[in-house]
């Protein structure tokens, strides 16, 4: 997705409101149709833009055939080529100057949408898509001194869902987004670059391809969905820092035969409902955009909201109805004309999207020249590096740095070699304009583009005028008109109050026709309601019946309108973890959720190991810990005293233990012993004089103990 600023709400550009080009083509009869033995009804007045169809179950005078007027008409016999030059060609020379343009087909299965947007493999009979493609490139081959980006992307809708026509196997979503500037864009759907018409031919062709893959039934699948292709072009003049951007939307849509009509029950309805859905809502932004109102329903389905801009927006638009000619589809063939011209008020606002900054072109033109002033540095590093080996491979013969700066070397190059490849790569993607074509043969396609124009504009003007002329003549031809008698006079207001009452009639019924029309599609919205209304009670019964109140308000909470994907999502819970999560271990020995983790705690049912909780039944306690007897502070002194007497006295004999610490001194055993002796005596010293309570920790006194003893 790239973002290009198209600016178009600036006042100072300027804006025309057109409307939406209505034409209608009709294809021959069938060889199948002429078997069966039917008939045309259609008469096509090409020179008037005006289309009467006979109505084959007449029954009064008034229902016998009903008359359209659009921009232009196209009979069985008109060709691929004049229709074309006459409407596509302007529009396409429109989009190479910056415009946006969209052209899309209309109409009942088999009447010839993809053979006027796509056509046949021969020349004569290729559609409008390939010839489009040799316009834009004929018109990139004379423009010199500009550079063009061209790129294609082609898509399906099916059943509301998007599908990258150029990358089928492609897993990613698509969805819609509104971007300022852009409009709406897909994304995630694949660009593919093109240098030529022979490249956006074979990406059609892939495109068609891709499209029968997965389909069982490839017309019926082709008629069920629409395909667009879009074809962007940008352009740049010469060292301007800004561009135009040109953007083609080219729609063949699906069946506009209702399809409910088939009979179609279970998925099948739900599938034709779907694909109702999208023609239905583009007939309801049409309606809508022909009344003027105030909403318009683009967001009821993705195709009305592609085409946003196309309808009502930014864009020149061609619509192509296209009709068959035999008196079975008299009923299809009417509601495909009064669709058809009910677009015909819709007014859109083209503007030219230039001056854009930000476009991919732009980025590709500033990677090419920053890759280009690289390589000129790292060449002429190399250079430099290369002379510098010379000369001191004359003057030095150490061989290693000689290696050394020849590997250095090398690896420059093959630098260089990289980026001229990435280089190439890069410039590949543009196309300079003017290139490559013989003036000659320029000149002379040239000259028969404009001879085409130019028949094209005179056939326009022609069509515009014999249609003000019909008006006129409605009006003014009784003000111009001299009557030599009364008689004349009065046969003359008897004539046209004839005609006048026939109008009126005509008019009555078709004011009757639409009601009837109206009256049936009030039905299939009612019984369509009802459904959708039994399906809600439906749910509702399951809801109220089998889940839990505080289950149902808590999705209720998480439950959100997604503007992105439109449509509503459930939130995560943060606070409580939902069943689908997926099982781990959780330093169990087997998987498990953590939603059964977590309901373990209180509910048994959910463990899978320590299912019962079973504590030891422990006895009562009997017994008590021992504590020490408290010895009374005058008895200790005594015994203190008695000791420190029988030491003195010489009755208590100290015996050091063999190995002792002490034994290992140089001095005599006696020696020791006298001093352990005078040791323990000022102990009890300090313990019977300076220290005589008890309850002093004994622990320090003997780590005290040992350093007196080690001191002395
Ligand atoms: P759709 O796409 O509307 O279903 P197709 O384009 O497949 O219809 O046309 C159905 C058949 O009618 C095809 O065989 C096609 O070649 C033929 N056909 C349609 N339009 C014309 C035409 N203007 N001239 C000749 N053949 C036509
Ligand atoms: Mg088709």
């Amino acid at each position: 997705m790239t973002s290009v600023n198209t600016s178009s709400n600036s006042p100072d550009k300027l804006t025309s409101n057109e409307s939406v080009q209505v034409i209608v083509r009709c294809r021959p009869l069938s060889l199948k149709e002429v078997q069966q033995d039917y008939r045309s009804v259609v008469k096509i007045y090409s020179n008037r833009g005006v289309i009467e169809v006979e109505n084959p179950k007449a029954r009064t005078e008034n229902e016998r055939s009903k008359i359209f007027t659009y921009d232009a008409v196209y009979d069985e016999q008109s060709t691929q080529q004049a229709l074309y030059d006459e409407t596509i060609r302007p529009l396409v020379a429109s989009v190479l100057e910056g415009y946006n343009g969209c052209v899309f087909a209309y109409g009942q299965t088999g009447t010839g949408k993809t053979y006027t947007m796509e056509g046949g493999d021969d020349i004569e009979e290729m559609g409008i898509i390939p010839r489009a493609f040799d316009q834009i490139w004929s018109h990139i081959a004379r423009k010199t001194g500009v550079e063009f980006l061209v790129s294609v992307r082609y898509m399906e809708i099916y059943m509301e869902e998007i599908r990258d026509l150029l990358r089928i196997k492609s897993t990613k979503t698509h969805e819609l987004r509104e971007q300022t500037g852009e409009g709406v864009v897909v994304t995630n759907l694949h660009s593919h670059t093109c240098q030529s018409a022979k490249d956006m031919l074979k990406a059609m062709k892939t495109g068609n391809i891709n499209r029968t893959t997965g389909a069982t039934n490839m017309n019926e699948h082709s008629s069920r969905s629409h395909a667009i292709f879009q074809i962007k072009i940008e352009m740049m003049e010469g060292d301007s820092k800004s561009m135009k951007v040109g953007k083609l939307n080219l729609v063949d849509l699906a069946g506009s035969e209702r399809q409910s009509k088939t009979g179609a029950t279970g998925d099948r309805l739900k599938e034709a409902t779907k694909i109702n859905k999208a023609l239905s809502s583009l007939g309801n932004v049409i309606y809508a955009l022909a009344e003027n109102s105030a909403h318009i329903p683009y967001r009821d389905s993705k195709l009305t909201r592609l085409l946003q801009d196309s309808l009502g927006g930014n864009s020149k638009t061609i619509m192509i109805a296209n009709i068959g000619p035999a008196n079975d589809n008299y009923d299809e063939t009417i509601i495909t004309l009064r669709y058809a011209y009910r677009a015909k008020s819709i007014k859109n606002k083209p503007t030219k999207n230039e001056d854009i900054k930000n476009g991919k072109l732009l980025l590709l033109q500033q990677e090419i020249e920053r890759l280009k002033a690289l390589i000129m540095e790292k060449s002429n590093g190399a250079e430099i590096n290369s002379l510098d080996g010379e000369e001191e491979d004359a003057g030095s013969d150490s061989e290693s740095e000689g290696f050394e700066k020849e590997r250095k070397l090398e690896e420059g190059k093959m630098e260089i070699d990289e980026l001229a490849k990435k280089l190439k790569a890069l410039e590949k993607q543009m196309v300079h304009g003017g290139k490559d074509i013989v003036d000659s043969v320029n000149e002379n396609e040239l000259k028969l583009e404009q001879h085409r124009t130019e028949i094209a504009e005179r056939k326009k003007r022609e069509i515009e005028m014999q249609q003000r002329i019909e008006e006129e003549e409605e009006t003014c031809t009784e003000l111009r008109q001299v009557f030599a008698s009364l008689q004349q006079q009065v046969d003359f207001k008897k004539e046209k109050l004839k005609r006048l009452n026939n109008k009126l009639q005509s008019i009555r019924q078709e004011i009757k026709d639409n009601h009837e029309v109206y009256l049936k599609d009030r039905q299939e919205i009612e019984t369509a309601n009802d459904e959708a209304a039994m399906n809600l009670r439906q749910s509702f019964l399951i809801i109220d019946n089998f889940v839990p109140s505080e289950e149902k308000s808590r999705i209720i909470n998480l439950a959100q309108f997604d503007e992105d994907s439109d449509n509503w999502v459930v939130k995560k819970d943060s606070t409580k973890i939902l069943p689908s999560d997926r099982p781990i271990a959780h330093n169990y020995r087997r998987p498990i959720s953590d939603y059964a983790v977590h309901q373990a705690q209180t509910q048994p049912k959910y463990r899978s190991e320590n299912i019962l909780d079973l504590k030891l039944d422990m006895p009562l306690r009997t017994t008590q810990d021992y504590t020490p007897p408290s010895i009374c502070p005058q008895i200790k002194a005594l015994v203190n005293d008695v000791i420190k007497r029988e030491m003195d006295n010489g009755h208590l004999v100290i015996r050091l233990p063999p190995h002792s610490v002490l034994g290992r001194s140089s001095s005599s055993k006696l020696d020791q012993e006298g001093k352990y002796k005078q040791a323990l005596k000022s102990l009890v010293d300090v313990n019977s004089l300076k220290n005589p309570t008890p309850t002093k920790p004994t622990a320090p006194r003997s780590a005290r103990s040992s350093y007196q003893l080690k001191q002395s």
